[in-house]
């Protein structure tokens, strides 16, 4: 499989490393949206969250919050973003799980919007509804 995360995490193309396990990887983006942005890649082919099992899915997600700490005390920054985007249509452009950390300071540019569906509350808990019924715990 050509995959370029495949290829990151497990040391083939050479990235800058800032943690390492057996399970994991995580690097500096290439192409930070603010100074200081990682990538939490698992050493295992995964396309997306559907697709990593629930061990790796409970441990990226511990190491996101280990890494999240560390970015905010390296950076000094005042809030963190921990982004995981699923799909074309929610952003993802590399198919292989991971997890951003991505530091923000008061009035940096990044834009992250939210609120702006116009719906009303019987559409909202109908949606709720349907989701409880499909839930598969
Ligand atoms: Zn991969």
């Amino acid at each position: 499989m050509d995959c370029i995360f495949c290829k990151i995490a497990n040391g083939d193309i050479p990235s800058t490393t800032i943690y390492e396990d057996s399970d994991f990887r995580v690097i500096t983006d290439i192409n930070p949206v603010n100074l200081g942005h990682c990538l939490i890649l698992p050493k295992t082919h995964a396309g997306n969250i559907y697709e990593l099992n629930e061990e790796l899915t409970g441990k990226a997600f511990t190491l996101a919050k280990k890494i999240a700490a560390a970015v905010q005390k390296a950076t000094g920054c005042s809030g963190v973003n921990i982004l995981q985007n699923n799909g074309e249509a929610a952003g993802q452009t590399v198919f292989h799980f991971h997890i951003h950390i991505i530091p923000r300071f008061k009035d940096d540019d990044m834009v992250l919007s939210f609120g702006s569906f116009k719906t009303d509350s019987e559409s909202i808990a109908a949606m709720g509804k349907k989701i409880t019924e499909v839930l598969h715990l």
